[in-house]
């Protein structure tokens, strides 16, 4: 393994301080005045920001069985171009990961791939039919970082007690999709004004906020730890924030739509736009970036998810939903959260790197003496305009197409070797 000299950057891991960092066997050898030293390859970082790797905590990789819309190998390429070095990918494939034999094969495809590092998410229950627990502890063993259903919420809430209640006895995070079906029917977009003027059916917030409500309630009467995905709604922050004041074990991630965009984008039909949550309104935006502000909200994730253009070419009704995210989302969170001066970079890898790192029991990463290599170069003055065209995704399924953002990831370095 070859050694890695980045000069003259800014480091940032929860201090800002500028200096070089030397990359050998793997690990961070020195950091700060490394002038004396020489390596393999030497990276300016002048003007530029060098990060812990980015961990995303939700994604979609769709292998086995929907390779036509990404694979592991496709996916964690496209990971490692937005920076992220390790990911933790969902079990709504086909077959469903809810057996320890499956959650070796993603293991095995993530290595194989060679780009981020890839941590299965494994099934809460059995074929994720939401009525039998999977052998969850059995899946842990085998690899998986977390437990959920996502794609679904678990809707039966004694299946959803009973599966805190192990995963407190064992120590497992689980992850809910919040939703009541019940309630959310077969909406397409955020219930409101827009959905009205485009003539489709809408999504209650309330739907998003009975779930979070239920598996808030069932952490608090446990005393176990819950995982809420992908908040959307302002009273959904607002319900997190209250158990958080009692002390209830829940946290919680968005993804930069939530923070970025709003159901304005479904007025012109764009598939890409179709997201479930749903993209919501103005005042949701300014929630969730409150959330982000004062800590409610812990992490933020991308939920990734490709679709293939055939899939997303039809009309609103029948496109899956779901915008792929890996290569945006620091960029988005840069320029709709730092340059808005609504978050400090600090807080971007609390947020994006040691958070989820800390929920899915991954090494935290420093940039420190000793640590795994895994680091981001990040750009903040480069500009760039998203072209859903040149994404190394197979998914071209992206909500941000044309967007002008600021900032961009220049090198990816996992365990020593860049990657990107
Ligand atoms: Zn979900």
């Amino acid at each position: 393994m070859s050694s890695i000299l980045i000069k003259n950057g800014t480091l940032i891991d929860t201090n800002i301080t500028r200096g070089d960092v030397f990359v050998d066997g793997g690990k961070i050898v020195k950091t700060g005045d490394c002038s004396d030293m020489t390596a393999d390859t030497v990276l300016d970082a002048s003007g530029k920001y060098v990060l812990p790797g980015l961990v995303d905590m939700h994604c979609h990789l769709r292998e086995p069985g929907f390779e036509h819309k990404e694979t592991i190998e496709t996916g964690s390429l496209s990971a490692v171009r937005g920076g992220f070095t390790s990911i933790a990918c969902m079990p709504n494939t086909n077959p469903v990961i809810d057996n320890p034999a499956l959650v070796r094969y993603v293991c095995m495809r993530g290595e194989e791939a060679g780009y981020a590092r890839v941590y299965p998410i494994a099934c809460i229950t059995k074929g994720q039919k939401g009525t039998e627990l999977a052998e969850l502890c059995r899946m842990k063993d085998a690899g998986a970082v977390a437990f959920s259903d996502d794609g679904r919420p678990v809707s039966d809430s004694g299946v959803m007690r009973n599966a805190l209640e192990y995963a407190k006895t064992f120590g497992l995070l689980v992850i809910d999709h919040p939703e009541d079906v019940s309630v959310s029917g077969d909406g397409v977009v955020n219930e409101g004004a827009n959905a009205t003027i485009a003539g489709l059916k809408g999504i209650s917030r309330a739907a998003e906020e009975i779930g979070i409500a239920r598996d808030i309630v069932l952490a608090e009467t446990l005393g176990a730890r819950v995982h809420i995905a992908h908040v959307s709604t302002a009273g959904g922050v607002e319900l997190i924030r209250e158990a958080k004041a009692r002390n209830v074990k829940v946290t919680c991630e968005t993804c930069p739509h939530y923070f970025c965009a709003t159901d304005e984008e479904i007025l012109s039909y764009n598939t890409d736009a179709k997201i479930n949550p749903p993209l919501r309104e103005q005042t949701d935006v300014e929630a969730i970036r409150d959330g982000i502000k004062d800590g409610t909200i812990d992490v933020i994730a991308t939920d990734h998810a490709p679709h293939s253009a055939g899939e997303k070419n039809r009309e609103f009704d029948l496109a899956p939903f779901g915008t792929v995210g890996f290569e945006t989302a620091l960029s988005l969170a840069y320029t709709n959260l730092v340059e808005s001066g609504d978050a400090e970079m600090t807080d971007i890898v609390r947020l994006m790197s040691h958070n989820p790192a800390k929920l899915l029991g991954l090494p935290v990463i420093w940039l420190k003496t000793g640590a795994r290599a895994d680091i981001v170069i990040f750009d903040p003055e480069q500009s760039w305009t998203v072209s859903s065209k040149n994404l190394a995704s197979k998914g071209k399924n992206c909500l941000y197409d044309g967007w002008m953002l600021k900032g961009k990831v220049t090198h990816t370095i996992v365990g020593g070797e860049i990657k990107y």
